[in-house]
């Protein structure tokens, strides 16, 4: 048994509770590899924003849940020799399926875990995730839970179509699960496809497809059912044009990628939205800039030289979300 505690990280408790009284939200997220958590400790140190490090099951299966908990305990340390004296780092599973994986992650030094029993029926998602909470918080280890499905495809997490969480179901969904913060299904989706072009209108301008508008209506609802209940948002990559642009323009192929626009989520983060889930952005970020740097230098064959540049550009992502969409920075000063 490793404690979080032990190793500097903190839960989310505190951490959403100022969120949803301050209208700002906290970044999730996603890492699997040390240029990535690099990019992201260095933007949350230079902006003093709380930070999400998020571990799915896909990168658990990449880089072993063992060797990324000691690269987040490392990341705590780096944080403060960056400067950040107090760095408020959460540890967080993302999409864990099952009992059995949730608590390995509590065993093991996460300080926040989610089960997604969202494709469950009712009854069994509020016992599973019961299970889960009772086990978390004897160890101070704070869940997430889902409610609603979400459409796209992430890792081993993937649905066809989306169903917008009911909020008539919140409360007693919230009240029996005891779960500590709620992700709900109100139109974002996972990955760099999240519409279809036929579910998209055309701006006349640009010719760029614009996405269909989020379900703020059932939102709004759910916050009045539960008032100052924390409230996730996954899939909510934007998925920048220009990082598109530069994989399209260097050899890559992803027509018609399209994410949720920064207004929507920058309005979201002023409801009880707290943690808003970015994983896509850190992609494409990483990927375009590497294209663009081999693609401008076909000598160059050592990786650090083509990782630098991709690093830099994942930073500068980061902190654009957080001082400009979540407004969570100089919130952990
Ligand atoms: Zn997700």
């Amino acid at each position: 048994m490793i404690s979080y505690k032990e190793l500097g990280l903190v839960n989310t408790r505190e951490m959403f509770a100022k969120a949803v009284k301050g209208g700002y939200a906290i970044p999730a997220f996603n890492f699997n590899n040390m240029e990535q958590l690099q990019a992201i400790i260095m933007a949350a140190a230079e902006t003093k924003s709380p930070v999400i490090l998020q571990v799915s099951k896909g990168a658990r299966n990449y880089a072993n849940q063992t060797l990324l908990r000691y690269m987040a305990e490392g990341a705590v340390a780096y944080a403060k020799e960056l400067g950040w004296e107090n760095p408020q780092i959460v540890l967080h599973l993302d999409h864990g399926d099952s009992f059995e994986t949730c608590k390995s992650c509590v065993d093991f030094g996460f300080s926040s875990v989610m089960i997604d029993a969202s494709a469950l029926p009712f009854e069994e998602n509020i016992a599973l995730t019961k299970k889960v909470v009772e086990y978390a918080h004897q160890f101070d280890v704070t869940v997430e839970a889902e409610l609603g499905v979400l459409a796209g495809v992430e890792d081993e997490v993937s649905a066809a179509e989306s169903h917008y969480t009911k909020p008539e179901e919140v409360i007693e969904f919230a009240t029996r699960s005891g779960c500590d913060s709620l992700a709900i299904s109100i139109g974002t989706s996972h990955g760099a496809y999240k519409f279809t072009p036929e579910q998209c209108t055309v701006d006349p301008k640009t010719g760029r497809l614009i996405p269909p508008p989020l379900a703020f209506d059932v939102l709004h609802e759910i916050e009045k059912k539960l008032p100052g209940f924390p409230i996730v948002l996954h899939g909510s990559s934007s998925v920048p044009q220009e990082y598109v642009d530069m994989c399209n323009q260097y050899g890559g192929s992803l027509p018609n990628a399209v994410g949720i626009p920064e207004e929507q989520l920058r309005e979201a983060a002023k409801s009880a939205v707290c943690k808003i889930n970015i994983d896509s952005d850190s992609r494409l970020a990483m990927t375009g800039a590497i294209r663009k740097h081999l693609a401008e230098n076909p000598s160059h064959f050592d990786p650090r030289q083509y990782l630098k540049p991709a690093r830099e550009a994942m930073k500068a992502m980061y902190i654009h979300k957080i001082v400009n969409v979540l407004g969570s920075d100089g919130k952990a000063a």
